[in-house]
């Protein structure tokens, strides 16, 4: 405990109490938390009436931002009515009802079942599962094994960290399962070769993956998981036709393809989907987050006939799908997620992105010139701004990190909240900014950026 922490204060008795995530454990007890009390739009407030704009819309999630009363409203007719009930057994509810057909009606490719869950980790642990359940059923024991990228986000569950590639989820805790595998990600800016166009780049990719499936033996492998866009590994963009060049070499060896659109659903990348930015046909899509804008805890698989007739003959087989959760569909967090969904569509939210996201790409392009910025890279209303000391070595400092720490702790006390990724500042405000709040950001990047220098 800091001396500035009164005993009795909220920061003193969260660091006595509360062991946080994604948090070094020892630096909170000297630094305390920022406590975040209340929300308006795009704003959030801490305990001492600071403002902050969330550029990060919480954690890449409040689409709808942290003050919209519909959403309340949704939450609490369906509390009146039926608090919680669960989809064990045959039972369901309303909500659950209404929001799979809503799911499946609404995807890009032709999906036939919903599956629900509570967090993106949970579902991506349950496609793990589903996928050794299918593969059994099909009478495929030997494919059990998956392929993700490095850099990819999935989650913190024991299959979702294994299915992450970052050696942070990994090390100490004794991941990751053995039957995952991992190839290269589409960061062009940070892995391409000398001389490499992004085309070049993006084809060595393919073979790269085309590699590792025939060194592990096609018949072996079941699915590869993919964000649209890479997330939280630092918003990586792919080149153009990277999507193209992957789906081809999957299918070649009908390997099931796994759409993570935790981040990137519902309107973040400038369409409802990031698969149809990227022109993806997946068999599963994996969705959490802005499905609700974060008001409730939600995620949802939903996946094509391909991936669930053979499920539904191994539950007929083995006498019942022995997985699920409490709290999936659960009829509150389906109602806040059918209100959320209605306002995406009423308010025009994915034009919104198209023009906001335009204005806040471009602006964000201007700082390129900066000594300071390597690249910013982005698509829609995400974004991100990779921090350098040396722009030809593309290297930001001797541990990575540090710059960017740096940068969003000097954001932070200008009242703006982004998260960096190592040296990576990543940016993706909610659905609902307007072109004031991006003024807002970009200038308060471009004062942080002089005072770093
Ligand atoms: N998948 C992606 C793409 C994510 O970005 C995240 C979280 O950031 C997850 C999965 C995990 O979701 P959760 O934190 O709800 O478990």
């Amino acid at each position: 405990m800091t001396p500035t922490m009164l005993p009795s204060s909220q920061q003193a008795r969260d660091v006595a109490y509360q062991l946080h995530a994604y948090t070094n454990a020892r630096s909170h007890q000297r630094a305390g938390p920022l406590i975040i009390e209340r929300g308006e739009g795009p704003y959030v407030f801490d305990t001492a009436g600071k403002r902050y704009l969330d550029a990060m819309a919480g954690l890449w999630s409040a689409g709808l931002g942290f003050s919209e009363k519909r959403l309340i409203e949704a939450a609490h007719r369906q509390m009146q009515i039926l608090p919680f009930y669960h989809t064990f057994a045959s039972r369901s509810n309303g909500p659950s009802i209404a929001l799979a057909e809503k799911l499946v009606k609404m995807s890009p490719v032709p999906m036939s079942k919903v599956f629900f869950t509570n967090s993106g980790s949970e579902a991506n642990d349950t496609v793990l599962k589903l996928i050794a359940y299918r593969s059994n059923a099909l009478g495929q024991p030997q494919r059990k094994k998956v392929i993700s990228r490095l850099r990819g986000y999935h989650g913190v569950t024991i299959g979702a960290a294994s299915l992450t590639g970052f050696p942070d989820n990994h090390r100490s805790f004794d991941l990751p399962l053995p039957n995952v595998m991992y190839t290269g990600s589409p960061h062009f800016y940070k892995d391409s070769r000398a001389g490499e166009s992004e085309e070049t780049f993006a084809a060595r990719r393919a073979e790269e993956l085309e590699s590792l499936i025939q060194r592990e033996g096609a018949d072996t492998i079941a699915a590869f998981f993919g964000e649209p866009v890479m997330g939280a590994g630092g918003v990586i963009v792919p080149p153009p036709t990277y999507w193209d060049k992957i789906q081809r070499v999957l299918k070649k060896h009908s390997i099931l393809l796994v759409a993570d659109e935790v981040i990137c659903g519902f309107g973040r990348t400038g369409k409802m989907f990031g698969c149809e930015t990227y022109n993806i046909a997946p068999d599963v899509i994996v969705v959490s987050k802005q499905l609700t804008s974060s008001y409730f805890p939600l995620s949802a698989i939903i996946m094509n006939d391909y991936m669930f007739e053979p499920i539904a003959d191994e539950s007929n087989k083995v006498g019942l799908l022995a997985h699920g959760f409490t709290g999936g569909g659960h009829p509150v967090g389906a109602a806040v997620a059918l209100e959320n969904l209605k306002l995406i569509e009423e308010r025009a939210l994915i034009a919104n992105v198209g023009r906001i996201g335009a204005y806040m790409q471009e602006r964000l392009r201007t700082l390129v010139d900066h000594p300071l910025v390597g690249e910013v890279r982005g698509v829609g209303l995400i974004a991100a701004i990779e921090l350098v000391l040396d722009k030809k070595r593309k290297v930001a400092a001797t541990t990575p990190g540090d710059v960017g720490s740096i940068a969003s702790r000097l954001l932070q006390e200008r009242g703006i909240i982004v998260r960096n990724v190592d040296d990576a500042l990543s940016i993706c405000p909610p659905l609902i900014v307007n072109k004031d709040q991006i003024d807002e950001l970009v200038d308060g990047i471009t004062g942080m950026l002089h005072d770093l220098k």
